[in-house]
């Protein structure tokens, strides 16, 4: 077995990485950096919930790192709702912890948890797992989780986690409830429409 730091996001997203790279061989240790996430209380939220999953259930081991929301908000929040920009700075602030803390604790092999939400922007967080993967001599392990999203979710369900409707920031807080709202619309529309026609 290869030892492996895990960023993770949250609890149901670690799911199927977690399984996924033992099947491939490595032994993951789950990094938690996610100063993104707000308000404060969701941060705890998720964090328990991740916690009694990986103690109780998958037996993996959880390293909570730096959690800098000082440095968040001078080096995403200026990004605003230019999601391309805000997210890529997220991604690198967090998996910038990951490679400071997998260095520091003798990791030689990087990935992250990301990886597994179509809701993620891939191509922007692959690029930035291997620039800094490779600015801080790690291996990258970059897979394409997302085929495995509906299990994770289904399983967590299941588990009776705690799964969150948006990202994390107060951005994607908002954009989620804006798109819930035009959903919502959308639906009433449709359903006004079948009326007139009967
Ligand atoms: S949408 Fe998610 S990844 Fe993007 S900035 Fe907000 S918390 Fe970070």
């Amino acid at each position: 077995m290869i030892s492996l730091l895990l960023h993770a996001c949250c609890g149901p997203c670690s799911l199927e990485p977690v399984r996924l790279l033992r099947a491939e061989g490595f032994e993951p240790t789950i990094c938690w950096t996610n100063p993104n996430i707000q308000p404060a209380s969701e941060w705890e939220r998720r964090l328990s919930t991740l916690r009694d999953w990986a103690a109780n259930v998958a037996h993996v081991d959880v390293v909570v790192a730096g959690d800098d929301r000082a440095a968040w908000e001078r080096a995403v929040a200026p990004a605003g709702f230019d999601r391309e920009r805000r997210c890529r700075a997220c991604y690198a602030l967090r998996l910038s912890e990951s490679c400071r803390v997998a260095r520091e604790l003798g990791f030689t092999h990087i990935s992250t948890t990301l990886a597994v939400s179509p809701y993620q922007l891939f191509d922007a967080c692959g690029e930035t797992l291997r620039a800094l993967a490779s600015a801080n001599g790690l291996t990258p392990v970059w897979r394409d989780f997302r085929p495995h999203y509906a299990e994770a979710t289904r399983e967590s369900r299941e588990l009776g986690m705690y799964r969150q409707n948006y990202c994390g920031c107060r951005f994607s807080a908002a954009e989620a409830a804006i798109e819930r709202h035009a959903a919502r619309d959308e639906r009433k529309r449709t359903r006004a429409e079948a009326r007139v026609r009967i």
